[in-house]
């Protein structure tokens, strides 16, 4: 099957590369691949893009350049914030406590729990409600005056329910207090607003292949006098808070699809909030025995989930691929291994229930006559599976 053909709704796993992100890096491969650190002009060259790169990067986002560091990703950037933090405040305080939601991806989760089972931390993990939305009166009450936390990290928009957290809120409360807060961004980033003064946080993760730009870097945005730990260590780069010869072409890719994606957002949101609410409306209508997961209203515009009663995910993921429609049951990583999702354990699903989780994320490609062809095909392959094999846990 050609992949264009493919109806792909799974952009919130990753997306394809743009155009104009491919054009922007192929110099920097052959032709400009000096080492940015290297005196010589070839070097020279790539450092100027460098730091054009950052320069784009933290004026999209309300930050000077200085509290851009590139990194290696989604999960490297988490990591580096919950550990980088946790490990200076504590160096400098003794604060020891980690707070953070069951519902974060693992890129944080097991970065907090490493941080529990070897680091001697203790970690509160904050409920949600069923829609998967943070308990605010727990999370004040846990907060407390501040003086025993290393450091809150709560994610702006869930991958596997799109929920979106009150993240300004908190960061005005963790500000007061002093104590140091860090949002995952990775789902939200050309989506929601990345203004990280709006936003009142201390660290910001994102990750530039989910929003059309290449795998493998990201950056984390670090606001200037918050101490932090680096976690890789060796050269002097990105201002000693991340070693390592940096990617030129990949960060000169993410800067030019963060430009874009923030230039067209807006716009773009309008149309995917109209294909989203299509696909909700359609498939509640359309099959029995579904119901939505995450809220209604503070969620991704792009991001549709849901849970199929009597379905399992493996099943009907199949049935979609044959269908040629690309879609997921929520996280990347739960194809083989049928274990219900922390997330939607945290919001009180059952793990039966969960068995039948399915996400369709929306992006640039789809259009409304695929989306009315996913309302068409889904129906017929949940009464297929359903008519046919009994669920087992
Ligand atoms: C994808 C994702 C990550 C991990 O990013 P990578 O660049 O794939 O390492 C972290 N957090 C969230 C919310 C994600 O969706």
């Amino acid at each position: 099957m050609q992949t264009k053909s493919v109806i792909y709704m799974d952009h919130s796993a990753t997306t394809p590369v743009r155009e104009e992100a491919l054009a922007a890096m192929h110099p920097y491969f052959a032709d400009f691949y000096g080492n940015p650190s290297s005196i010589h002009a070839v070097g020279r060259r790539a450092g100027a893009a460098l730091s054009q790169a950052r320069r784009t990067v933290a004026d999209l986002i309300g930050a000077a350049p200085r509290e851009i560091v590139f990194t290696g990703g989604g999960t490297e950037s988490d990591n580096a914030a919950v550990r980088g933090l946790a490990l200076a405040r504590r160096a400098a305080t003794g604060a020891n406590r980690i707070l953070t939601l069951p519902i974060e991806h693992k890129a944080v989760l097991h970065t907090a729990q490493d941080l529990r089972d070897h680091f001697g931390f203790e970690l509160d993990l904050i409920p949600v409600d069923s829609e998967g939305l943070v308990e605010m009166d727990a999370l004040l009450t846990s907060l407390g005056d501040g003086s025993h936390v290393a450091v809150v990290s709560v994610m702006y928009a869930n991958n596997e329910v799109g929920s979106i957290q009150p993240i300004a809120e908190i960061g005005a409360r963790c500000r007061e207090l002093g104590v140091p807060f860090h949002t995952d961004a990775v789902q939200a980033a050309g989506k929601l607003s990345l203004d990280v003064k709006a936003l009142h946080v201390d660290a910001l993760s994102a990750s530039a292949h989910k929003f059309y730009g290449p795998k493998g870097v990201g950056f984390l945005y670090l606001r200037s006098g918050v101490p932090i730990q680096p976690t890789i260590t060796g050269g002097s780069q990105e201002d000693g808070r991340r070693a390592g010869t940096e990617n030129t072409p990949s960060i000169v890719g993410l800067a030019k699809t963060l430009a874009l994606v923030e230039e067209e957002r807006e716009a773009e949101n309008k149309r995917l909030r109209i294909l989203r609410d299509q696909l909700i409306g359609g498939l509640l209508e359309s099959i029995e025995g579904v119901r939505l997961t995450g809220p209604r209203e503070q969620r991704l515009p792009n991001h549709a989930s849901f849970l199929i009663e009597g379905v399992e995910a493996e099943g009907m993921l199949i049935g979609l691929d044959l269908a040629g429609v690309a879609a997921s049951s929520g996280s990347a990583c739960s194809s083989g291994a049928q274990r219900p999702s922390h997330v939607l354990e945290a919001m009180g699903v059952s793990p039966r229930e969960a068995l039948g989780a399915l996400r369709l994320s929306l992006g640039r490609s789809n259009t409304p006559e695929e989306v009315a062809y996913v309302l068409k095909t889904l129906p017929r392959i949940t009464a297929q599976i359903r008519g046919s094999a009994p669920v087992r846990l």
